[in-house]
């Protein structure tokens, strides 16, 4: 299993590789308190980076590859169209969502945490996990807007 996740005692981001065991950075020992049951056979049900059960699996595309799949096929359907090629227009519309939908398919799923973000790859039963959802991540967000507010405050008290 691939762990990659920020390091809260050194702010790095660290990846790892590991088949059990507790999860440790590589850039400063630092311990993520976070942990994989080498009995679980690659299954996972908290994150290994934090102590939070609350993941979600996404699809591991790269950034912008799908949207450039859809932006060149419909530059290259324009064209056709411009040089009054209907029927080749269409179906490179066509090839596009095509070519999309099978590397959507064929990409992996990464497990990601809501709470650290750290990503989880080669998790075994990945559909065991569910989607995402706004709710969860917005609820995240609160919170850690929230301590962050805490900690400027308390750190504004220090310097007064
Ligand atoms: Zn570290
Ligand atoms: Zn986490």
């Amino acid at each position: 299993m691939n762990i990659t996740f920020r390091c809260t005692s050194c702010d790095r981001i660290a990846r790892i590789t590991t088949t059990g065991g507790s999860v440790g950075c590589p850039h400063c020992g630092a311990q993520t308190g976070g942990s994989i049951d080498d009995r679980a056979g690659g299954r996972l049900d908290r994150c290994a980076a934090c102590p939070s059960t609350e993941l979600f699996v996404r699809k591991d595309f790269p950034q912008g590859m799908g949207l450039s799949i859809i932006a060149g096929g419909f530059i290259l359907s324009s064209i056709a169209l411009a040089w009054h090629h209907v029927v080749w227009s269409l179906a490179i519309l066509v090839a596009t969502a095509a070519v999309d939908a099978v590397l959507y398919a064929w990409v992996g799923g990464v497990l990601t945490c809501y709470r650290c973000h750290a990503e989880h790859r080669g998790v075994a039963e990945l559909d065991r996990h569910p989607a995402f959802r706004l709710e969860i991540h917005e609820r995240y967000r609160q919170q850690a807007a929230r301590l962050a507010e805490g900690e400027r405050d308390s750190a504004r008290r220090t310097v007064l």
